[in-house]
């Protein structure tokens, strides 16, 4: 028998705190950027424990600013980290954090909204769908006007098994307004239910984690953050294109108030409409009469495959947009849009 190798548990030497960093290197927040840093670490130790074990992982940070988050992702004993961060300013910090960490920590100066991640990580972590996910993660903090659109875009790549999906199913923790994050995991009925709630539940096991209060923030933001942690599917919900399933459901929650023929009434030119959405509703064993937010994923499964055979029959129907023809009928009444969600357009 070999002798028993006792491994050397990784921790971060002494180093400054996030605050002496902040003020060391002058990074007071911006606020055109929404920065709202977190220098708690038993916190940022929370949030790494809720996206799984990282022992040996490879982490993807997005956002990582002054570096709390990091340090915690860090000390969890990762194999690798890459963090990508668009203001340089916190460049300098993160290098003392890499300096501190000798081969672990990779700093990109960069845009997460165009940073191709797919070709980051070493190609035998690779795993299929079917398979556990693989052993990269995303974690980020990063501000709520990015969050948002960026989920929306990682939801796409989820469908399409591409950018960090290339890997498999790579598990996300990200940090959202929590009223965002309430959306994202509203289950039929609740008030909260919305566009967001429908893709993100369609293509992945989305759990909120916990909720941090904004005076843990620094400087304190409007409101509270949700931690939410995605898994994807193995199975879709619904197995149609995701540009179909968008719009399919932007457009039943187009009027959220209202019944729900009402907002799918819009994927149809006028001239049609009566008729088809009927068509549509019956086909897909719809009651005209729910409100958008009581509609189970099963409801808009069968209302996307019912649109996807009609868009078949007739190869103008997904091009057609109600706005265009509206804005064609100069004079008449714009449609009053009855929606109080601000992830509707
Ligand atoms: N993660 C840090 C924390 O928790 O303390 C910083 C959080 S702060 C809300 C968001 C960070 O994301 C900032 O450092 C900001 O510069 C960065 N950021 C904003 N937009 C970005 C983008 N498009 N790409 C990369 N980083 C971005």
């Amino acid at each position: 028998m070999g002798a028993h190798v006792k491994q050397a548990v990784f921790r971060l030497p002494p180093l400054p705190t996030i605050g002496e960093i902040i003020k060391l290197f002058g990074l007071r927040a911006q606020k055109q950027l929404s920065q709202n840093f977190l220098l708690d670490l038993r916190l940022t130790d929370k949030i790494i424990r809720k996206a799984g074990n990282l022992k040996n992982a490879h982490v993807y940070e997005v956002g990582p600013g002054p570096g709390g988050i990091t340090r915690s992702i860090l000390n969890a004993e990762v194999a690798d980290l890459l963090v990508v961060e668009k203001d340089t300013r916190f460049v300098p910090g993160l290098q003392m954090l890499s300096d501190a960490a000798p081969g672990k920590l990779r700093i990109v100066h960069g845009d997460v909204l165009t940073f191709k991640v797919e070709k980051a990580f070493p190609e035998h972590l690779k795993k299929k769908w079917e398979d556990d996910p693989p052993s990269v993660y995303i974690i980020g903090n990063l501000p709520f006007s990015v969050s948002t659109p960026l989920i929306i875009k990682w939801l796409e790549n989820i469908s399409e098994r591409n950018g960090p999906f290339v890997y498999g199913r790579t598990q996300m923790t990200l940090t959202f307004q929590k009223e965002v994050a309430e959306r994202l995991i509203a289950g039929i009925g609740n008030k909260q239910r919305s566009r967001l709630s429908i893709m993100a539940q369609y293509l992945c096991k989305v759990q909120h984690s916990f909720t941090i209060p904004g005076r843990a923030f620094v400087p304190k933001p409007e409101v509270d953050v949700g931690v939410v942690h995605f898994t994807p599917l193995v199975q879709p919900r619904i197995n149609q294109p995701f540009k179909l399933v968008e719009k399919v459901v932007q457009s039943t929650f187009q009027f959220r108030r209202k019944y729900c023929h009402h907002g799918i009434g819009i994927l149809f030119p006028q001239a049609e409409r009566s008729e088809n959405t009927q068509k549509m509703l019956m086909l897909a064993d719809v009651d005209p009469t729910l409100r958008p937010a009581q509609l189970s994923m099963l409801h808009f499964k069968n209302l996307c495959d019912v649109y996807r055979k009609m868009c078949d029959e007739d190869s103008n129907l997904f091009s057609y947009n109600f706005r265009d023809e509206l804005g064609q009928k100069k004079g008449k009444k714009p449609i009053k849009e009855d929606t109080d969600d601000d992830d509707n357009d």
